[in-house]
């Protein structure tokens, strides 16, 4: 009887990750100057929708936080805020070598080196800037990865927020979230097997 549940649970699971990989709301956030890359990527030259990749002007309903360059300190406590509205699961995509590891800005102090010390990335997308083929290559391989259920990132910010939560203390201090991490970590039922 179990067996049966878990196989009717994987394929359930199968038909709703085949269902979200083909309709993607993306809010991006474009701090850097990568983000010039985007708009040929999302009209008619590249035409991101045709992979099921739209626009999305609130957090509440986005799959994707695009964060398209450099961040601010200040500016990453914005960013963390958002992150903190999406509704899971949700994908985080670094783009631009300013998110991996500071890139030209590597040495500055009111910026941070490497995103993932602070959100969970799903992908990073690498180049300074990525041109709209490496944009439109990377977004296939979230497409495939979301459809084969193996992008579960967005599940570490729950697993391991005292991670999350020392290095985000460590560049701005105590912050106050609209939301507590925890108990959303119970909520999707992440947490319950720690309690
Ligand atoms: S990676 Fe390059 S293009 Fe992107 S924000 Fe940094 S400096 Fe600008």
């Amino acid at each position: 009887m179990a067996e049966k549940e878990l196989t009717q649970r994987t394929a359930w699971d199968k038909v709703l990750a085949n269902l979200r990989k083909r309709s993607l709301w993306m809010l991006h956030y474009c701090t850097g100057c990568g983000a010039v890359e985007l708009p040929p990527t999302m009209t008619s030259r590249f035409d991101m929708e045709r992979f099921g990749i739209m626009p999305m002007v609130t957090p509440r309903q986005a799959d994707i936080l695009l964060i398209t360059g450099y961040l601010s300190v200040k500016t990453l406590k914005r960013v963390i805020l958002i992150y903190e509205q999406m509704v899971a699961p949700k994908y985080v995509v670094g783009f631009g070598s300013c998110t991996i590891n500071g890139g030209m800005y590597w040495n500055s102090y009111t910026t941070i080196k490497a995103l993932d010390r602070y959100l969970p990335v799903e992908m990073y997308l690498a180049g300074c800037m990525p041109r709209p083929e490496a944009i439109i290559s990377g977004f296939n391989s979230l497409i495939d990865k979301i459809g084969k259920g193996e992008a579960n990132s967005w599940k570490d910010y729950y697993e391991n927020y005292e991670f999350y939560k020392k290095n985000q203390d460590h560049v701005f201090g105590d912050i106050e979230t609209h939301h507590d991490v925890p108990a959303d970590g119970r909520y999707f039922g992440i947490l319950e097997a720690k309690r």
